[in-house]
C-alpha cells in the first residue's frame, strides 16, 4: 500500500522562515539594570589590571562549545572538556554550554513521576545516587579546599530543590508541568558549576551561569520556546561582560525561563538548542557541538557499524536528518543561526583532533546525491477515512490542528490516491492523545464521519538527498532495494525543495532497511577527505544570509 505523504519536515523549515523575519533589537530593558548589577558584581572580582571599558570588543573570534551527556558524565571526560577548552583558549573567546552527565536527567525524570505515584522513596534514592556521582566526579577533579567547599554546598542546594519538589508532587499526587521542569532541571545546574570549578582550578577564568538569566522562554513547559529578542538583550547583559573580560562562561544548556521567571526546558537534547540560542544572540563567529561521535555520520552508528563522517552538509540537509530522528542533533538546532549564518561544528570530545562535520548555508561543494539516512523508531501511522462527503483536504487540516492543539507532534501527513482517506504519522508515544483529539474533532460532524484504523509499530526511515532531480531516481532505487530484501514499505513519502524522501516501514525491520539502503546508496564508501583546514587553524568564514527555503509541494506517485 503506497500513499502520497506530505512530510512535515516542512514544519522546520517554515520555522526558518519566521525566524528570518524576526529582528534582533538591543534595547535595553527594566530588566537588564538588575542584570548588569549581577553582572558588575563578577566583574569587580576580577584582577585590577584588567581592561574594564565597557564597549571593548572581543578581541578573538567568539566560539560557543556546547558539551553534550558523555562529555560530561565523569571525571575522566571532564578532564577531555578541560584540554579542549584551554586549547581554543589560545584562539578563541570561549563560551561554554553544558548538558547534563549522561542519564542524570532521565533519572530525574524518573524521580518526578515516582514521587507524583506516591513512591519517595525511589525519588531518594535517586537523588542519593546523583550526590554519590557528582561528589565522587568532584573529588577527583578539584583540590583546593574553597571550591570543593563551594562545589558540596551548591550541590547540596540543588539537591534540597529537587528533594522539596518531589515532596510537592507526592504530596499533590501530580507532577505540574512547572514542578516537572524544575525537577528535570537539577542535571545541569549541578554540572556546570563543576565545569566552571574545574576550569577555575586550572587558572581558566570562568563563571557557572544559570541559563535562567539568559534565555527567555514561552511557558510551554517542557518544549519551550525561545524569545530571540529578549533573550539577545539579556545575554549582552550578562555574558558580553565576562567574555569581554576573559572569563569563560559555563551555562546550563536545556534550560530557560519566562519573562517572569519561572523555570522551563527546551525539551530532551535541548542543550544543543541552548548553544545555537546563545551563539546567535551573541553574533557567535561560530557554535561547536562535541559529542561522542566524530560528527554527523550518514546514518547512526549505533545501527550502522560502517557509516561515515560528513564532512561538510548544508543547514538544510542537516535539519532535516535532526527532524527525522538523527538524534546527534536537536531538530531546532539550526533555526537561530542559519539567519546569521553562524557555522555549526559536529566534533567528538574523545577523539577531538578530527575535524567533524561543517553545517553550513552551502553545504558540502562536490555534491553526492545521498547524504544520510535518519531513522526514526516507534512511530505510528493512522489512517483516516472519511465516511460522508467531504473531501480529505479539509478533514486533514481539522485533524491536524486538533492533533497539534493536544501537543502531539505529527511527524508526517498523507494523502492517498482516494480523496476520501489521509493519514498522519506521529511518534507511538502520542498516538492515544492524537486518536482522542481527532475523535473529539469529529464528534458532532453529522454525516461527515471518521473512521481511523491505527497501526503500531512502524519505523519511518529518511534519505536525505541533495537535489530534486534526483529524487524519483533515488525513490526507485530505494524500493527495489527493499523489495530485492522484502521488505514491505507500507507508505512513502516525496519532498520537492528538501530533498527528501520518507519511507514507513514495520519497526522490526528498521535496522535491516538502514543497512541495505546505506549499501545500496555506497555511503559507506563515502570520501571523509576534508577540504578545509582544521577549526583551530582556520580564519573565520564571513556570515551569509540564508535564502529563502522554497515550499515544499508534494509529488504523486
Ligand atoms: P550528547 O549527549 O553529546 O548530546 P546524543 O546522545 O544526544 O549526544 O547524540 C549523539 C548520538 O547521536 C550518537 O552517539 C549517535 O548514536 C546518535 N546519532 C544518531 N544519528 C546520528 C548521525 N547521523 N550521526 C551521528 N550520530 C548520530
Ligand atoms: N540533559 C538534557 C536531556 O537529557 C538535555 C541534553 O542533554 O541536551 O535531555
Ligand atoms: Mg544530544
Amino acid at each position: 500500500m503506497t500513499f502520497v505523504m506530505r512530510p512535515l519536515e516542512n514544519l522546520a523549515t517554515s520555522d526558518l522562515v519566521d525566524s528570518q523575519g524576526r529582528r534582533i533589537c538591543t534595547r535595553l530593558s527594566q530588566h537588564s539594570v538588575s542584570q548588569v548589577s549581577k553582572a558588575s558584581s563578577t566583574l569587580s572580582q576580577l584582577p585590577k589590571h584588567w581592561p574594564t571599558r565597557k564597549n571593548r570588543v572581543l578581541e578573538k573570534p567568539l566560539c560557543v562549545m556546547k558539551f553534550g551527556g558523555t562529555s560530561v558524565g565523569d571525571a575522566n571526560s571532564i578532564g577531555k572538556v578541560l584540554e579542549i577548552v584551554r586549547g581554543a583558549q589560545r584562539n578563541y573567546t570561549l563560551l561554554v554550554v553544558v548538558s547534563a552527565m549522561a542519564r542524570v536527567t532521565d533519572l530525574l525524570i524518573e524521580a518526578g513521576m515516582r514521587s507524583a505515584n506516591g513512591d519517595l522513596c525511589v525519588a531518594w534514592e535517586i537523588f542519593l545516587s546523583l550526590k554519590e556521582r557528582h561528589e565522587s566526579a568532584a573529588r577527583s577533579l578539584l583540590h583546593s579546599a574553597l571550591e570543593q567547599e563551594r562545589y558540596e554546598s551548591k550541590l547540596q542546594a540543588c539537591l534540597l530543590e529537587g528533594e522539596q519538589a518531589c515532596r510537592e508532587a507526592m504530596l499533590a499526587r501530580e507532577l505540574t508541568p512547572p514542578v516537572a521542569d524544575l525537577i528535570a532541571s537539577l542535571g545541569e545546574r549541578l554540572c556546570a558549576p563543576l565545569v566552571a570549578a574545574v576550569l577555575r582550578e586550572s587558572q581558566v577564568l570562568s563563571e557557572s551561569i544559570d541559563a535562567q538569566e539568559c534565555i527567555v522562554t514561552d511557558a510551554r513547559h517542557g518544549g519551550a520556546n525561545p524569545d530571540l529578542d529578549q533573550t539577545r538583550i539579556r545575554c549582552e547583559d550578562r555574558l558580553r561582560p565576562l567574555l569581554r573580560h576573559g572569563v569563560v562562561p559555563v551555562v546550563t544548556g536545556f534550560l530557560g525561563a519566562t519573562p517572569e521567571g519561572t523555570l522551563t526546558t527546551l525539551g530532551r537534547g535541548g542543550s544543543d538548542y541552548s548553544a545555537s540560542i546563545v551563539g546567535a544572540a551573541l553574533s557567535a563567529d561560530e557554535v561547536i557541538i562535541w559529542t561522542d561521535v566524530d560528527g554527523f555520520l550518514t546514518s547512526d552508528p549505533r545501527l550502522i557499524s560502517d557509516a561515515r563522517t560528513i564532512p561538510q552538509i548544508s543547514y538544510r540537509q542537516a535539519a532535516a536528518l535532526a527532524y527525522f530522528g538523527a538524534k546527534v542533533l536537536h531538530p531546532k538546532t539550526l533555526q537561530p543561526v542559519i539567519q546569521r549564518g553562524i557555522p555549526v561544528w559536529i566534533r567528538n570530545t574523545f577523539a577531538a583532533h578530527g575535524e567533524g562535520t561543517k553545517i553550513t548555508l552551502a553545504g558540502a561543494r562536490k555534491k553526492a546525491s545521498v547524504k544520510a539516512l535518519a531513522a526514526m523508531k516507534d512511530v505510528t501511522l493512522i489512517m483516516a477515512t472519511l465516511s460522508g462527503r467531504k473531501q480529505s483536504c479539509s478533514a486533514m487540516h481539522r485533524a491536524f490542528t486538533a492533533v497539534s492543539a493536544v501537543h502531539a507532534d505529527i511527524v508526517l501527513t498523507t494523502r492517498t490516491k482516494s480523496p476520501r482517506k489521509f493519514g498522519l504519522v506521529v511518534r507511538t508515544s502520542v498516538v492515544e492523545r492524537a486518536v482522542e483529539a481527532i475523535r473529539n474533532e469529529f464528534s458532532g460532524s453529522g454525516n461527515d464521519q471518521l473512521g481511523l484504523d491505527v497501526q503500531d509499530g512502524d519505523a519511518l526511515i529518511t534519505i536525505v538527498s541533495q537535489n530534486l532531480r534526483d529524487l524519483s531516481k533515488i525513490t526507485k532505487q530505494a524500493f527495489s532495494a527493499l523489495k530485492e530484501t522484502e521488505i514491505p514499505i507500507i507508505a512513502d513519502s516525496n519532498s520537492r525543495s528538501g530533498s527528501n524522501i520518507s519511507l514507513v516501514v514495520p519497526s522490526m525491520e528498521m535496522q535491516k532497511a538502514l543497512v541495505v539502503l546505506h549499501k545500496d546508496f555506497q555511503l559507506d564508501r563515502l570520501n571523509s577527505t576534508h577540504p578545509w583546514p582544521t577549526p583551530s587553524s582556520r580564519t573565520i568564514e564571513p556570515t551569509k544570509p540564508l535564502a529563502s527555503p522554497k515550499s515544499i509541494n508534494v509529488l504523486s506517485r
